[in-house]
């Protein structure tokens, strides 16, 4: 049998060789598609260069893969890494659906995907997808009549296991369905419903067997010429859920959509989920993710794109640092931070507020980011862009912090704009 181990694959190398300071990307580029990264791991030697100074600039290497299209959002190949969420509303009710779907959009959800169990619910989706404008994907399985009537109601991507759906014939019918409508496969396996001579094969749902299913689901549509296709590979436990990617990211170039299934309520599912995706985006593999939480959708997409800009994967928002306060702290940290979240969640630019206690950690920090404040006596010291700029009285920090951000997010919309126009005249 083939060897599959975890030590096989931390052996293999697919990042790419440090190179400092190469191929980075703006610094305020939308989505922060990060993709040609060094990977600092080690000190330079003596008498060598230090390679980069400016920390906001180290980000990950990432998989090389393959792209492909879920409507016009690129999935692989260097694309940022889309932020997806699923419905918990029925389907059939078409009100809650969209309204659900509205608020994630809202949110920065940009994939989202709504079960589809019966005719009631495939017959909903062409109202569903007219009127909403992020990409839908039809979570289906074993029927394979409802897949042929959700490619027809105009979803942009089916949710289906060629394997499971009882025959070859049935299998052509949903690739040809697939092709004539220009859209994308996700085979997504799932542990808890492997087939059950992979069961036996391997004692259990292993992660080789989780593997093994998605080889077989893909060779499926392979065989039919088609390769619009991502994988996913989920078990609720997260030691699995990461040796599964990982085995399969050597196995195929296809993007790789990642996510922890049934990982919990909105706290301990988070956990989860940001150590399990975190291992694996650290490691530069996922093009893709949904966090599942036992809870609103949008919590979903809010601890996804927490989790992606803890490692700078993607940089939408404002990311706020702020420090625990300790016995030296001078202003209300957590109140204020709170506030400020809130106060900001409006703003798509990417920009960090530093919010610290006292003058310990404070300057060096507030500093670092593109507006921040230390707590003094009363009142803060305020920096913008690394430099200090004046003493705020207590009572106007926020106030102060949210007009400078929204002065920062206008400029960036702003630049953000020309840029587009300008690579469109290109
Ligand atoms: S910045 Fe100051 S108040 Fe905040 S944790 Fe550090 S030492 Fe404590």
């Amino acid at each position: 049998m083939e060897d599959w181990s975890a030590q096989k694959f931390t052996d293999s190398v697919f990042f790419e060789t440090p190179i400092p300071g190469v191929g980075l990307p703006p610094r305020n580029s939308p989505g922060g598609g990060a993709t040609r990264i060094p990977v600092l791991n080690s000190l330079p030697e003596a008498g060598e260069p230090v390679p980069c100074a400016d920390p906001s600039q180290f980000v990950l290497a990432r998989r090389k893969s393959r792209q492909i299209s879920v409507k016009n959002v690129k999935v692989g190949g260097g694309a940022p890494i889309a932020v997806q969420s699923m419905c918990n509303t029925y389907t059939h009710d078409i009100e809650a659906t969209v309204s659900q779907i509205e608020r994630l959009e809202v949110a920065g959800c940009e994939i989202v995907r709504v079960a589809v169990p019966d005719e009631r619910a495939a017959n909903a989706l062409a109202e569903i997808k007219r009127r909403i404008r992020i990409p839908l994907v039809a979570d289906i399985h074993f029927d394979y009549r409802l897949a042929l009537m959700a490619a027809e109601a105009g979803v942009d991507c089916l949710r289906i296991n060629p394997g499971n759906i009882n025959g070859e014939d049935r299998v052509n019918e949903v690739v040809a369905a697939a092709k004539d409508h220009g859209i994308s496969i996700r085979v997504g396996v799932n542990a808890g419903s492997l087939e059950k001579h992979l069961l036996d094969r391997y004692g259990g749902a292993t992660p080789q067997a989780i593997v093994e299913s998605g080889l077989r689901h893909i060779a499926m549509l392979e065989k039919r010429g088609f390769y619009e296709t991502k994988i996913s590979l989920k078990a609720s436990d997260v030691a699995r859920t990461v040796l599964a990617y990982r085995i399969m990211a050597q196995k195929v170039d296809y993007p790789l959509h990642l996510g922890i299934t049934e990982s919990g309520s909105l706290r301990s599912g988070s956990v989860k989920s940001a150590v399990g995706l975190g291992i694996l985006l650290s490691e530069g593999i996922g093009d893709t993710l949904r966090v599942s939480l036992a809870s609103d959708p949008v919590d979903e997409v809010t601890v996804a794109f927490e989790i992606l800009k803890s490692l700078r994967l993607r940089q939408k928002g404002v990311n706020v640092v702020a420090c625990p306060s300790c016995g030296r702290v001078q202003i209300d940290v957590d109140k204020l931070t709170l506030e400020i979240e809130k106060e900001l969640s409006h703003i798509d630019a990417p920009i960090t507020v530093a919010v610290m206690g006292c003058e310990v950690n404070g300057p060096g920090e507030a500093r670092e980011a593109d507006i921040g404040v230390a707590g003094g006596h009363k009142r803060a010291l305020m920096f913008m862009k690394g430099e200090k700029v004046g003493l705020v009285e207590y009572a106007d920090i926020k106030k102060n912090l949210v007009r400078e951000v929204e002065i920062l997010a206008a400029q960036w919309a702003e630049a953000s704009a020309k840029d587009m126009s300008g690579s469109g005249d290109a």
